[in-house]
């Protein structure tokens, strides 16, 4: 799609270490990372949340089915975290789903989110 990133990136229309590729998805670092390791596993179709994905969420389950397989190259055998923002209140910034994946330290309470009243 025209003016996402994650589908340049796909495209190869903007450079980016991809650390792994198939034909679902591809896995890149986060460029501000919020923990010691922090990736991306973006699905090359592009969509915005879970309703829209034309392909059955294949490519996210590809990369659930995935990432156990690559725990030992991305440092990530002690644990991770796995994090979806899907719409506003999440604060999804891009558009396109991509999954976050956090480790290499101790990631603190599981529940991040502040009450607000
Ligand atoms: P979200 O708030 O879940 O939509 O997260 C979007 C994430 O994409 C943020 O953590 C950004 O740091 C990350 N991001 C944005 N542009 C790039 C890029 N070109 N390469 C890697 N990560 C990016
Ligand atoms: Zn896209």
């Amino acid at each position: 799609m025209e003016d996402c990133i994650f589908c340049k990136i796909a495209n190869k229309e903007i450079n980016s270490e991809i650390l792994f590729e198939c034909d679902e998805f591809f896995l890149i670092k986060d460029i501000k990372p919020v923990a010691k390791l922090h990736y991306l596993a973006i699905p090359k179709q592009h969509y915005a949340r879970f309703e829209d994905a034309k392909d059955g969420l294949e490519s996210l389950r590809k990369i659930f089915e995935t990432i156990p397989t690559l725990k030992q190259k991305l440092g990530l055998d002690d644990g991770y975290r796995i994090i979806i923002n899907q719409g506003k209140n999440a604060r999804q910034a891009v558009q396109h789903v991509h999954v976050h994946i956090l480790g290499g330290q101790d990631l603190g309470e599981k529940i991040v989110a502040e009450t607000q009243n």
